[in-house]
C-alpha cells in the first residue's frame, strides 16, 4: 500500500523474495540521512562505504532466506553502544574520538541476525537527560515539530525512526531513555527485564539500571528486534539464563482475560489533561477487546524520582571515574602534573549535566551522607520494587502514561533540572523494579503531538506485553500516523 512506511518486517520480506536488494535499501537510507539529518541532528557517525560493503555481502548470499530474521534491515544504534571501527562518543567530548575495538553484544547479535548497522544516533551525554539536548554534538529535533525535543536520552534513535530515516533503532534505558523518547516521537520502545539483554559494550551509566532496548514503528518489529538481542551472554554476568521465547508468535494472542491494573490516581496531578485523556481512552479500548481492567494503587510511586536520582547518580559517579584521561578518552594537553591533568581533562570532557550528576552521586556516597542518602535510597528502592511486584501479583500488566506530557519545546527545561527530572516520573519506577515495560503510540494531542501508552509487565514476561500491545496496535493502527515530511515507504 503506497504511503505505508517500510517496517523492518516488510524490508526483510522484500529482500528475501528478491523484490529489492540490500544495496537499494541502504542507498535509500543514506540518501534520506543526507537530506534530513542536517535539520534533525539525529545521526552522528555514518560510515557509508562500510554500510554499502555490508549490503553487497548480503546481496551476494546464495540463499537469502538463511540471512536471518533481520536480513537487510538497516538499524541505527545509540552512540553509547560500542561499534567496532565506528566512533562511539556517548554524546560526550570525553569520547569524541573513541573508536571501539569491539562491538556491544546487542550490536553483534543484530548483525548475526542479518541487520545492517547504518550509523550511530545522537543522545544525551552518557544517557543523562530527558530531551537529547545534553549532547556535546548539538540537540536532536523532534520530527513532529522541529521546535520541540524528541525526548531523551535515546532521542536520536527515536527521531531517526519517526522521521523514517531507518525503520528500527537501538537505544538504552536506565530510567526511561527508550520509552520516553518513543512516546514523544510516536514510536514503539521496549525496556526489557533487567538481565534480559547483555550490557557488554554499553557505555555504563548506572549499572544496576541500564538495559538495551529497541525503538521501532511497530510492535512486531520490536518483538523481532528484542528476540535477536536477548539472552544470556558470558560477557555480562548480570544476564539471566531465562529462555528467550518467540515473541513474534505471542503477538497474535489477543488480550482476552488479560488483567490490566490502572493506577488512575497517579494521573490526577502533574499530568497533561490530553495525555491523561488519551491513556484513559487506550485502557478503555483494551477493555473493549476483552482485557479485565481494574483500579490499583502503586505503593511508594511518589518516591521513584528522588530515589532514582540518588541511585543513578551514585552509580554514575563511580562508573565515570574511569574517564581520567590516562588510558583513553579526552586528555588535557600540557598539564603541570598528574592532579592538574585529571582535573583539567575531566572539566573539559564533561558537560554541565554530567558534572552535576557526578557531584550529586559523590555527595550521596560520601562518608558523612552515605547512610542518610544512599542507604536510605536503596531501602526505598526495595519498597518501590515490592510495590510493583505485589501489584503484578494481582494483575498481568500495569498501564500508565509513558510521559506526563507530549514533546516539550527545546530549551524549556534546560535551566530547571528538577523539571527535566520530572519528565521521568512514570518511567523510573519500572527501572528501579527491574521489570519490563513498553511504550507505544496511543493518539495525538490537539496540537498534533504523539502520546505514549506505557504497559509494564512481570519480570521475564515480555510476552504478555507484546500480546497486549499487538492487540491494541491491530485495533488502533496509530503507528501508521507519521509526522509530515517523514519517509512513508515504497509500500514494499
Ligand atoms: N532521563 C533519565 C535520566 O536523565 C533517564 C535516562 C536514561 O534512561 N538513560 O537519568
Amino acid at each position: 500500500m503506497a504511503g505505508t512506511p517500510d517496517t523492518a518486517g516488510a524490508l526483510r520480506a522484500a529482500f528475501v523474495e528478491g523484490a529489492t536488494t540490500a544495496t537499494a535499501i541502504c542507498e535509500a537510507v543514506l540518501a534520506r540521512i543526507t537530506a534530513q539529518n542536517g535539520d534533525l541532528g539525529a545521526m552522528l557517525a555514518v560510515d557509508e562505504s562500510a554500510v554499502l560493503r555490508r549490503a553487497a555481502a548480503l546481496d551476494g548470499l546464495a540463499d537469502r532466506r538463511l540471512a536471518g530474521p533481520l536480513a537487510a534491515v538497516p538499524v541505527a544504534v545509540k552512540d553509547n553502544l560500542c561499534t567496532a571501527g565506528l566512533t562511539t562518543t556517548a554524546g560526550s567530548r570525553a569520547l569524541a574520538s573513541f573508536v571501539p575495538p569491539y562491538s556491544a553484544t546487542a550490536v553483534e547479535r543484530l548483525e548475526r541476525a542479518g541487520a545492517i548497522i547504518v550509523g550511530k544516533t545522537n543522545c544525551d551525554e552518557f544517557g543523562m537527560g530527558s530531551s537529547s539536548e545534553h549532547s556535546a554534538f548539538g540537540p536532536v529535533r523532534n520530527p513532529w515539530d522541529h521546535t520541540r525535543t524528541p525526548g531523551g536520552s535515546s532521542g536520536g534513535s527515536a527521531a531517526a525512526v519517526a522521521a523514517g530515516l531507518v525503520p528500527v533503532a537501538l537505544g538504552s534505558d536506565t530510567g526511561g531513555s527508550v520509552r520516553q523518547p518513543a512516546a514523544l516521537c510516536g514510536c514503539v520502545g521496549v525496556r526489557p527485564t533487567y538481565g534480559r539483554v547483555s550490557r557488554h559494550g554499553l557505555v555504563a551509566f548506572a549499572s544496576s539500571l541500564d538495559q538495551v532496548g529497541p525503538l521501532t514503528m511497530t510492535v512486531r518489529d520490536a518483538a523481532v528486534m528484542l528476540g535477536a538481542i536477548a539472552g544470556p551472554d558470558a560477557l555480562d554476568a548480570t544476564t539471566a539464563a531465562a529462555a528467550v521465547p518467540d515473541w513474534e508468535a505471542a503477538l497474535g494472542g489477543g488480550v482476552r482475560g488479560c488483567r490490566i491494573g490502572f493506577p488512575a490516581h497517579l494521573l490526577e496531578r502533574g499530568v497533561d489533561a490530553e495525555v491523561a485523556g488519551a491513556v484513559t481512552a487506550a485502557v478503555k479500548i483494551l477493555a473493549s477487546q476483552g482485557a479485565e481492567v481494574r483500579g490499583i494503587a502503586l505503593a511508594h510511586a511518589d518516591l521513584a524520582v528522588p530515589v532514582y536520582y540518588m541511585v543513578a547518580t551514585a552509580e554514575a559517579s563511580s562508573n565515570l571515574a574511569r574517564y581520567d584521561g590516562v588510558r583513553y578518552g579526552h586528555r588535557h594537553a600540557g598539564a603541570d602534573g598528574l592532579r592538574e591533568m585529571y582535573e583539567r581533562s575531566r572539566s573539559e570532557a564533561f558537560g554541565a549535566e554530567v558534572t552535576r550528576r557526578i557531584i550529586l552521586g559523590t555527595f550521596v556516597l560520601s562518608a558523612g551522607y552515605y547512610d542518610a542518602y544512599y542507604v536510605k535510597a536503596q531501602e526505598a528502592r526495595a519498597r518501590i520494587a515490592a510495590g510493583y511486584l505485589s501489584a503484578l501479583a494481582e494483575v498481568d500488566l500495569i498501564a500508565l502514561p509513558t510521559s506526563p506530557n507530549a514533546a516539550f519545546p527545546l530549551g524549556e527545561r534546560l535551566q530547571d533540572p528538577v523539571a527535566m527530572y520530572l519528565s521521568d516520573v512514570f518511567t523510573v519506577g519500572a527501572s528501579l523494579a527491574g521489570v519490563p515495560a513498553l511504550s507505544m503510540p496511543c493518539g495525538l494531542t490537539s496540537g498534533g503531538l504523539p502520546v505514549g501508552l506505557q504497559l509494564i509487565g512481570r519480570p521475564f514476561d515480555e510476552a504478555t506485553l507484546f500480546r497486549a500491545a499487538g492487540a491494541y496496535e491491530r485495533e488502533t493502527g496509530f503507528w501508521r500516523v507519521r509526522p509530515s515530511g517523514a519517509h512513508r515507504g515504497s509500500g514494499a
